[in-house]
């Protein structure tokens, strides 16, 4: 099987009916990326930037961030890059951000409820970004939106930073601005969202834990925790729908990308990415060319 696996190695991904996919890679470390070329993933989906948080005891600076996020674009070596901001909060707790204690951190104080209370945390990380995105292509993508008010503010702070970075003389590339859809409240206001990003991400881990209301870290819950539930579904279709009928494109980074019994669904759908486990690359490959859809 891994030789067969292997002969799609290098080639494009087209289903038998020419509908392409492109397969994007996630990680959590610039380390990975060697996984990501291994794989042969055509570039990052969702770069998970917790990890320059996490296991230190103080804010890492604009400096180290910016190292880090330019290790990952070179590493990449022309492949895109989609950055997440930050997404702590809820499961990913740190000590030095001094959040309370919550009875619901998943309903709480996270994600980008954070940044956009806390400039001094938010500003070094997009000017981080901005700067490494003079190094190749680099996308930022925002997580747990609810409104399009939520988009706009976002996206008058990349203006700011953007002119502040020009005022200083320091290089940065184009970068498009996307979103995760990944609350109910995103997949509803899907369209209107669509009118303000370039693209959309489907976070189905929490999507599904919010449609359902299941706690996704509740073992308890895991034979009700459903992705194929068919509310969720609805949502995957009417969220790829919207996206295109204002042009903008759209893809998976939960596990749900990876889950070979959908991926007819989702080609019919009109996803035009997933993202997925560097290692999973290759049979998703394999599963899409092998597609009448
Ligand atoms: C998701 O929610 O599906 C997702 C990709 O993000 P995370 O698992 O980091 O919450
Ligand atoms: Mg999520």
């Amino acid at each position: 099987y891994r030789q067969q696996l292997e002969a799609y190695r290098g080639k494009p991904t087209v289903s038998k009916s020419g509908r392409k996919l492109k397969l994007f890679a996630n990680i959590g470390n610039p380390d990975d990326v060697k996984y990501v070329l291994e794989g042969d993933a055509e570039g990052v989906g969702l770069l998970r930037s917790e990890f320059l948080y996490l296991g230190r005891d103080n804010f890492p600076t604009e400096e180290e961030l910016f190292e880090a996020y330019r290790k990952v674009v070179e590493g990449l070596q022309g492949r895109p890059v989609v950055i997440r901001t930050l997404d702590i909060g809820a499961d990913k707790q740190v000590d030095y951000f001094g959040l309370e204690h919550e009875e619901n951190p998943a309903l709480g104080y996270r994600g980008i409820r954070i940044c956009l209370t806390r400039e001094d945390i938010f500003r070094p990380q997009l000017r981080a970004i901005y700067r490494a995105s003079a190094f190749g292509p680099v996308c930022i993508m925002f997580p747990m939106i609810i409104s399009v008010d939520e988009v706009r503010r976002i996206k008058a702070f990349c203006e700011t930073i953007k002119a502040e970075l020009a005022a200083e003389g320091v290089a940065f590339g184009e970068v498009e601005l996307g979103i995760m859809i990944e609350t109910p409240a995103a997949a509803v206001l899907s369209r209107e969202l669509a009118k303000e990003v370039q693209f959309f991400s489907v976070g189905t881990n929490d999507l599904t834990q919010y449609t359902l209301a299941i706690d996704r870290q509740n073992a308890k819950l895991d034979e009700f925790y459903d992705p194929h539930h068919p509310a969720v579904l609805a949502l995957l279709r009417m969220i790829a729908e919207n996206a295109h009928a204002e042009g903008i494109w759209c893809g998976i980074c939960g596990e749900l990308g990876a889950d070979l019994s959908l991926t007819e669904t989702f080609l019919e759908m009109g996803y035009d990415e997933l993202s997925v486990s560097p290692g999973r690359v290759l049979e998703l490959r394999k599963k899409v060319c092998e597609s009448e859809v």
